[in-house]
């Protein structure tokens, strides 16, 4: 018997099948899907099985070394999205593999990952042994049970347990133990609202139709999700629900354990590697029919689905930002097209792609205009920091302090948003203006105020602060950046009030951040502060007032998205207020008063919002008026990667004529890791030559060590 095995090796110029010869005894154990371990060069590696046949091209064939899996890790699904994704992000197509599996199921050598188990007893051979008092008692377990679990045995005697062991009168079992469980059913659903039950009946299960639900923050699109999985379970199919990240994680399992208990699986990052691979098994053995999960769980291996749900869709964690670049967007629709079903696709602020798709009638738009029980939105006040600061306000306007007070004297909570993308605190000279720079990346380092480090946010690179400007001399380093810990440090000044502060460094441990979500919804604390995370699905009624210190940063970010991204962050911030009995208030403080990201955010326009970005977009030939690709190309010698780069252009302009194509130029981040990195960027409408060119293109230099190309579709980042 021949296989043809994909091995996973990082060579670009490796990528394919390699055929290997399977000697009789093993034969009859080899499947595709499983995993082998073969001899390559004089290395032993990892792959998998695609391909069973009698005959090979090659000649002399070694064998493979030993078989890894009892069971089909690939399915046929699994291998043929695997191609397609290949095929359309001209990644590797073992890097489209590894992507869906967790890391106890790559082909990847040294990985320690084991199942746990519990330790049960059965009877073996008691006829000829007599027993005292203590193991009589042991004994007399096993009557009316199969099995008895070590743990109650120990209970009785330890030293009876080991001698009878010893003997053969006890056996050892193990049963294989997962280490996550959830909340048992308490089948708490909620009785729909009119609205809700429309949105839930208009939506086709036996289509395989892509809806997308436009709902209001609080307009309950949970409860939409909730019906819709419960009438696919009980048609007998099974649904994958995906979540943007960890921080809407806690509420929406806890709520989805409450209403479906053991029949849920979840699958992202907050998981140990041991607790992913035990999900793992039950989704493929079929034990658990809903997953929730982040971008990957796209690639869940359940039979049989009837819905796949992607919530908060506008976020740009479903697209990866590493290779493969695949948006797990685009895999949930190849899914639901051969599969049959549904997908369905919700959001506050959907992506103007999103939107226009649906304005064009590719996918079916739905609406929730109102909130649940009719309540209001909340009102937006705008402050202009301009005149602010003249005052000497710099932080906190007079307006959203007075009502910062007004709410801890009527025990109500406040929500603060340090908008923060793509900024972070500095260090920097007063005298000469130097600031401190990564020397491996072309990036300001961040200043880390509790370990008193500046620190790379890119390769990691960090350093004790320095008292002395290396450039001038002078002693008069500072800070002048805006961090959260600052903000922590003036509000505990301002107000006597509890704080709690939620950013990457303070929820890295696993778990902290469930608990500090149910530390503020018992009321232990006043103030949530914190950046992005403070904004997403979050839902706490006693929230009226939720303030924004600075809601330019994401809007001078170089991206064509950023007033996107402002408005949809502005307002999926301002949806956290007043979501329950009491009327919310919310306070942008902002320099750019008159944007008109500001300016929808402030009368929860999406409409209006869509209708000028879209006119923005159309005339600077921007998506969703045409597709996007961008070629990163990068390298450690600087002099020959320009040349390369305009090379590279140069034929792109002649191959590619019909095309837009900007560039090179020096990427956002010049300089990651000692690597200059520069961007081309294509703007097509259709795609007819362009994968033909760009194959091209990466073929020529996957042999040349010196550059990489790096070809991203619908990029997020430039
Ligand atoms: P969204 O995700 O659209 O912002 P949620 O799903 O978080 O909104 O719902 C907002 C609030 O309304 C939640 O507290 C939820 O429990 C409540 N809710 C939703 N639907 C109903 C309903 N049919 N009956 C009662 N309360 C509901
Ligand atoms: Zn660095
Ligand atoms: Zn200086």
């Amino acid at each position: 018997m021949i296989v043809g095995v994909l091995v996973e090796i990082t060579a670009k110029s490796v990528d394919k099948v390699f055929d290997y010869h399977v000697s009789g005894e093993l034969e009859s154990d080899i499947k595709i899907g499983i995993r082998v371990e073969v001899p390559f060069g004089r290395m032993k590696l990892e792959g998998f099985v695609v391909e069973i046949k009698e005959n090979s091209a090659v000649e002399n064939l070694r064998d493979i070394i030993r078989i890894i899996d009892k069971d089909i890790i690939l399915n046929s699904e699994l291998l043929e999205i695997g191609k397609i994704m290949h095929k359309k992000t001209l990644a590797s197509l073992i890097s489209c593999y590894q992507v869906m599996l967790p890391k106890a199921l790559k082909a990847k050598k040294n990985v320690n990952i084991n199942k746990r188990y519990d330790v049960y007893y059965k009877l073996g051979n008691i006829s000829d042994y007599k027993f005292n008092i203590k193991q009589q008692e042991i004994v007399s377990l096993f009557e009316h049970n199969k099995l008895v679990s070590r743990k109650k045995l120990l209970e009785i005697s330890s030293s009876s347990l080991k001698t009878l062991l010893n003997k053969g009168v006890l056996i050892e079992v193990l049963r294989e133990h997962y280490r996550l469980h959830y909340d048992n059913v308490d089948g708490n659903f909620k009785v729909l609202t009119e609205d809700q039950e429309r949105v839930v009946n208009s939506i086709d299960l036996n289509s395989s139709d892509t809806y997308l639900l436009h709902g209001v923050t609080g307009s309950g699109k949970t409860e939409v999700y909730i019906s819709l999985i419960d009438k696919v379970i009980k048609k007998g199919q099974n649904a994958i629900m995906l979540v943007p990240e960890i921080a809407l994680t806690p509420q929406m399992i806890s709520r989805f354990s409450s209403v479906f208990g053991n029949s849920i699986a979840t699958l992202h990052s907050a998981l140990s590697e041991g607790e992913k691979y035990d999900e793992y098994r039950r989704i493929s053995r079929g034990e658990a029919r809903i997953v929730i999960g982040a971008r990957s769980a796209v690639f869940a291996p359940l039979d049989n689905i009837g819905i796949i749900i992607i919530d908060e869709e506008h976020s740009d964690s479903y697209k990866q930002d590493n290779n493969p670049r695949y948006n797990a967007k685009d895999i949930a629709i190849i899914r639901s097209k051969r599969g049959a079903f549904p997908l369905v696709m919700g959001s506050a602020t959907p992506s103007l792609d999103s939107y226009a798709r649906a304005q064009k009638g590719v996918f079916k738009l739905l609406e929730l205009k109102k909130r649940v029980n009719n309540q209001k939105l909340p009102k937006v006040m705008v402050v202009d920091m301009n005149s602010e600061v003249k005052k000497g306000n710099h932080y906190f306007s007079t307006l959203l302090e007075e009502s910062i007070k007004e709410r801890l004297k009527k025990e109500e909570q406040v929500i603060l948003l340090l908008n923060r993308r793509g900024y972070s605190p500095y260090i920097t000279c007063v005298n000469c203006g130097h600031v401190v720079k990564c020397p491996n990346c072309d990036i300001t380092l961040t200043y880390h105020k509790s370990s008193n480090t500046l620190r790379c946010h890119y390769c990691g690179y960090g350093d004790k602060i320095k008292d002395i400007c290396p450039s001038c001399g002078s002693k008069s380093f500072r800070n002048l950046g805006l961090g959260v810990e600052k903000v922590e440090e003036l509000l505990n000044e301002k107000f006597s009030a509890r704080v709690l502060r939620m950013d990457i460094d303070t929820t890295t441990k696993k778990g902290s951040h469930k608990k500090m979500i149910e530390a503020f919804k018992n009321h232990e604390y006043d103030i949530l502060l914190g950046t992005q995370i403070v904004a997403k699905g979050l839902d706490f009624p006693n929230v009226t007032l939720v303030g924004v210190i600075n809601a330019d940063t994401s809007l001078n970010i170089p991206d064509f998205r950023s007033s996107e991204n402002t408005f949809s962050l502005l307002s999926q911030v301002a949806g956290r207020s007043g979501r329950s009995n009491k009327i919310g208030e919310v306070i942008i403080q902002t320099y750019n008063k008159d944007h008109y990201a500001i300016n929808y955010a402030k009368s929860h326009d999406y409409v209006g919002f869509y209708n000028t970005e879209m006119n923005i977009r159309r005339n600077l030939k921007y998506p969703p008026y045409f597709y996007l690709c961008y070629i990163r190309i990068s390298g450690t010698n600087y002099d020959y990667l320009s040349i390369e780069a305009n090379k590279i252009k140069k034929s792109l302009d002649k191959y590619l004529q019909n095309n837009i194509i900007l560039g090179p130029s020096p990427a956002t981040i010049f300089k990651v890791n000692k690597v200059y990195r520069y961007g081309i960027i294509i703007k097509y409408k259709t795609d007819n030559n362009l994968y033909k060119v760009l194959n091209i293109l990466v073929d020529h230099y996957k042999n040349n060590n010196k550059i990489n190309i790096d070809i991203d579709f619908n990029p997020n980042h430039f």
